[in-house]
């Protein structure tokens, strides 16, 4: 890797400890002076908002949230912060309610300070996205960068380990697809591979015991560092995939990034030998791809795009709009066939391969 490099940065502040989510949000909120705040969290996470929330006021509690964050869920949740006077947004959640919050802000500037429940990564990220008539759009704009993030990792012991699972090796993609993305450079590289390398730590721990601390305290300390590498090195050949997996077929987030990894991975490896050398590693192992398809096989990670939804129909499109999207710091040529080879075998779960 060239040490010449165009780095940025992204400024936010970062308060970590497990049991301190409360005290961190009475603080922080004492120290901006908020006098309404509008906090969003959905179904299972109001449970979380209620603990997190309990040493300040609450102007408003908004739970309409969906994945991929419709418009029209969008539009809403901007009205009810208007109509409320809204000077301050707290989300307690996983991607989609952070990702609600992050399209307020992007039309209101108004100020995120986000409590993550998952390892999707989307707190610590400049990058929103919506939804609508079956497509998703993205876009970065540093208005949607939460300015403060809560990590709790006693917040993370209510996710089920089929979700923990799926969402650590999301974080794991972060990490990896950082390594050939267009803004790679070598301190987004370190960051990705001490991710990855927390996250091999942590995730075993919590397929265990989900409410094994430590192993929750790494995997969230790992997913934070994957968001922060990935934030700035953009996006590569796996998230263009799985984007189109998610945006156009309404997959899983999660549970796709997790079963598409290990193709992506088999692709790209023989054309960037530093990478895989650098995943196989942080993996603790020799070979980047048998290493991480020993860590997903460990946690009983899903396997097969079609078990989660997509149908075989759908592969030739999702092919197309996938080899569209790729961008050109890929390290291997990328074809429709290629790509169209490679969600074939993700569909059906067969053994990733490099072909
Ligand atoms: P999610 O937010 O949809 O959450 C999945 C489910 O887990 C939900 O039902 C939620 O209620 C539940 N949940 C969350 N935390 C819980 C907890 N601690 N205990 C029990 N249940 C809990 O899924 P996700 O994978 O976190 O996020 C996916 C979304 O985030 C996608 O829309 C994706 O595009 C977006 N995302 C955006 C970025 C970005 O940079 N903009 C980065 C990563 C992900």
């Amino acid at each position: 890797m060239s040490l010449e490099f165009d780095h940025t940065t992204l400024g936010q502040r970062v308060l970590f400890g497990a049991g301190r989510a409360a005290a961190n949000l009475a603080e922080e909120v004492r120290l901006r002076g908020s006098a309404a705040v509008m906090v969003i969290a959905e179904g299972r996470e109001a449970e979380l908002a209620r603990r997190v929330t309990s040493g300040i006021d609450v102007a408003l509690h908004h739970d309409d949230v969906a994945p991929h964050v419709p418009v029209a869920k969008a539009d809403k949740a901007r009205a009810a912060a208007q109509e409320h006077g809204v000077d301050l947004l707290v989300s307690v959640g996983g991607g989609s309610t952070t990702g609600l919050a992050k399209a307020v802000a992007l039309t209101s500037g108004l100020p995120i300070v986000a409590v993550p429940t998952t390892y999707a990564g989307s707190e610590a990220t400049n990058v929103w996205g919506l939804t609508e008539a079956a497509r998703k759009t993205t876009g970065v704009d540093d208005r949607v960068l939460p300015e403060t993030v809560i990590y709790d990792a006693e917040l993370t012991c209510s996710l089920p380990v089929e979700l923990s699972v799926a969402s650590g090796l999301n974080g794991l993609a972060h990490c990896v697809d950082s390594l050939w993305a267009p803004r790679a450079d070598p301190i987004n590289a370190a960051l990705a591979t001490e991710g990855m390398r927390t996250l091999a730590a942590g995730l075993p721990k919590v397929a265990a015991d989900p409410h094994d601390l430590e192993g929750r305290d790494l995997a969230l300390y790992g997913a934070y560092l994957s968001a922060v590498s990935f934030a700035s090195a953009g996006s590569a050949m796996h998230h263009k995939i799985c984007h189109v997996l998610g945006g156009t077929y309404d997959l899983p987030h999660a549970q796709t990034h997790a079963i598409v990894l290990p193709h992506v991975l088999a692709h790209n490896a023989p054309a960037a030998p530093e990478a895989a050398e650098r995943i196989a590693h942080a993996l603790g192992g020799t070979d980047a791809v048998a290493s991480l398809v020993a860590l997903r096989d460990g946690l009983a990670a899903p396997k097969a795009l079609r078990d989660v939804g997509l149908r075989e129909s759908d592969l030739d499109e999702a092919a197309e709009l996938s080899a569209a999207a790729i961008p050109p710091s890929n390290p291997r040529p990328v074809t429709v066939e290629g790509v169209r080879r490679l969600l074939t075998a993700a569909w059906t779960g067969t053994a990733p391969e490099s072909s």
